[in-house]
């Protein structure tokens, strides 16, 4: 029985954060300012085992989740990750697995990811300019390596590999031209990003969004493109074809364009921790009830009743001037 909240969103996909760790630093998500040395992250202990995800995403799966994602932090930087793969991609019912990393270490590890059973990957990657790169993410790891990671993603066929790019103003604006010149014809398929407010760090402010409409403008200038109309429940891409054959792009306009109607995801943080809203301040405690012996069954229940009573729609009321007050860490619960 699908499961649907107060809007009569279904409950279809699921985001899960296997660390919050990470080998970057990208300066709007865990600036180095935030996220310094003396900065305490989870201990081991506290993380939920691949055994308990497990577990979980049976039961997300029993609920009518069909997409799991796996994020961070860097999911990459967590030991044995193709492990949990192999065990999710191995749940009956779920018809899409895939995975957002920074890229670092996916030339090293895309062949065990993929031989565990993964079909998708996104890779994020704000600039193919070498050294805006290394400022926006703040850490001693090349762009090459990151483009290598790509490449041999796409070699194993994990295709089509997306890349996501956050844009954000006087950053790397400038840079959206130069982004979709080298991925153009490439097999890859881009994604532009609204900047967010995310989280109580990143010092976002409205100005520094560069919006869908000014990323359109760029792009439009230098390819012939048209709009790609489709209608898929829990779409957060606006998608565009480029005409001459070069591929296509989408844009994700949750600041200009917010898309709560359609939004179909939970966010499981890795201590366990579960989110209805990228922009929440509390999330439900499903590591307790893992380890104080609850039933799947009960584990079913409370993650009904959260949908339920869901009534999030923190992008549209944003436009209307609302906040939501503290905000959970990007790196907590993934993009
Ligand atoms: N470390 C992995 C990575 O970077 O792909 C996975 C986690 S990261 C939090 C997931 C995505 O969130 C990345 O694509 C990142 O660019 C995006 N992101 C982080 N902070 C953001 C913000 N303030 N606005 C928009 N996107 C953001
Ligand atoms: Fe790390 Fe990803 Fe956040 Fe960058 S966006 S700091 S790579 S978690
Ligand atoms: Fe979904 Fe919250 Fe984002 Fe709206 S703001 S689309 S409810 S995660």
């Amino acid at each position: 029985m699908p499961c649907a909240d107060h809007r009569s969103r279904l409950l279809r996909d699921l985001r899960i954060s296997v660390t919050d760790r990470c080998n970057f630093r990208c300066v709007y998500c865990m600036p180095r300012e935030a996220f310094g040395s003396d900065f305490e992250f989870l201990d081991r202990s506290m993380l939920l085992s691949y055994e308990e995800i497990r577990r979980l995403a049976a039961v997300f799966v029993g609920l009518g989740v069909r997409k799991i994602r796996l994020t961070g932090g860097e999911p990459l930087v967590r030991h044995g990750l193709p492990s949990l793969v192999r065990q999710l991609a191995a749940l009956r019912g779920l018809e899409d697995l895939a995975l957002t990393t920074n890229g670092a270490l996916l030339a090293e590890q895309a062949e065990a990811l993929c031989a565990a059973g993964l079909k998708r990957i996104t890779v994020s990657l704000d600039s193919i300019n070498p050294t805006t790169f290394r400022r926006l993410s703040d850490s001693k790891i090349s762009l090459d390596t990151v483009l290598a990671g790509i490449d041999k993603a796409a070699a194993l066929g994990l295709s089509p590999v997306k890349v996501n790019a956050v844009i954000r103003r006087g950053i790397n604006e400038s840079e959206v031209e130069e982004i979709a010149r080298y991925f153009h014809g490439s097999g890859v398929t881009l994604r532009f990003i609204e900047f967010m407010d995310v989280g109580m760090t990143n010092r976002w402010v409205l100005d520094d969004v560069v919006t869908a409409r000014e990323i359109l403008d760029r792009v439009g200038a230098c390819f012939p493109i048209e709009a790609i109309e489709v209608a898929e429940e829990g779409r957060v891409a606006e998608r565009w074809r480029f005409t001459d054959g070069g591929g296509e792009f989408g844009i994700i306009a949750s600041v200009t364009r917010p898309f709560c109607g359609g939004c179909t995801r939970m966010r499981l943080s890795p201590e366990g921790q579960l989110y209805t809203c990228l922009f929440a301040s509390e999330g439900f405690d499903l590591r307790q009830m893992l380890r104080g012996g609850a039933t799947d069954e009960e584990i079913r229940a409370s993650i009904e009743a959260l949908w339920a009573a869901r009534e999030d729609r923190y992008s549209e009321l944003r436009q209307n001037g609302g906040d939501s007050g503290t905000r959970v860490e990007m790196s907590r619960i993934g993009g």
